[in-house]
Formats: structure tokens, sequence, C-alpha cells
């Protein structure tokens, strides 16, 4: 069996973090390290490493993830100006942490690319 994930420790309360959005397949807190002045991860319950393991099955939750997303942005008040989702798979892409999670980034200008 693999190890528990982070975020497996943070949903199950072995480690603190705020929880700022919950249901019953989804939660989200604010990133430890933020990269812009809003930085969010909305992070499925279920336990998926990277984003090429995601399954036909999966495709309603990857939605409700971008839906939950973009309810966040409106909360934080970045919808109108603007914001970016990301989902860095693997080392080329940055990914640290094998549970998958959509980054919310905004509230400031992002660096063009
Ligand atoms: P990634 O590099 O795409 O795998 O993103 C993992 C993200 O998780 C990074 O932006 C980290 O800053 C963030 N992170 C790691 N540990 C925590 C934590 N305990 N609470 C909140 N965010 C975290």
């Amino acid at each position: 069996m693999q190890e528990k994930s982070i975020f497996q420790m943070i949903l199950d309360k072995e480690i603190e973090s705020e929880i700022i959005y919950e249901d019953d397949q989804i939660f989200s807190i604010k990133d430890i390290n933020p990269a812009a002045k809003v930085h969010l991860l909305i992070i499925p319950k279920k336990r998926i490493n990277t984003i090429n393991e995601v399954k036909n099955e999966d495709k309603d939750l990857i939605g409700s993830m971008v839906l939950v997303a973009k309810e966040l942005a409106k909360k934080y008040e970045i919808d109108q100006s603007g914001y970016r989702l990301v989902w860095n798979t693997n080392s080329d892409g940055g990914q640290t942490v094998f549970h998958i999670h959509l980054h919310l980034l905004g509230g400031e200008k992002l660096r063009e690319f």
C-alpha cells in the first residue's frame, strides 16, 4: 500500500490546515507556499496520483473540481479580474505531491507564458 499523501493527512486531520471548502468528493485548502496573492488547491478525496491515472469514470469528478474552482474564484472575488487553473504533472510539470490537485491562482497580474 502506498503512503498517505500530505493532502490525505490534512483531510484526516493529522496535519493542521484550514479546509476552506468541502463536499462529499472534493475539498480545498490555501496553498502553504503561495505563488500568487490568491493560491488555492482543489483536491479530490479520491487518491489519484497524477493526471496520467485519470480514468473515464473520473470525468464527473474532474468536471466537479473545475466547478468548485469557479465558485471559489467568485468567493475570493477574482472571477472578474481573472485567474489561472493549473494541473502540474510529474517532474517536468513540477508536481511535488502525488495526489492530483488543481491550483487556482489569481489576485494579481500573473506572469504570461
Ligand atoms: P504541486 O507542486 O503541483 O504538486 O503542488 C503541491 C502544492 O502543495 C505546492 O504548491 C505546495 O506549496 C502545497 N503544499 C504542500 N504541503 C502543503 C500543506 N501542508 N498545506 C497546504 N499546501 C501544501
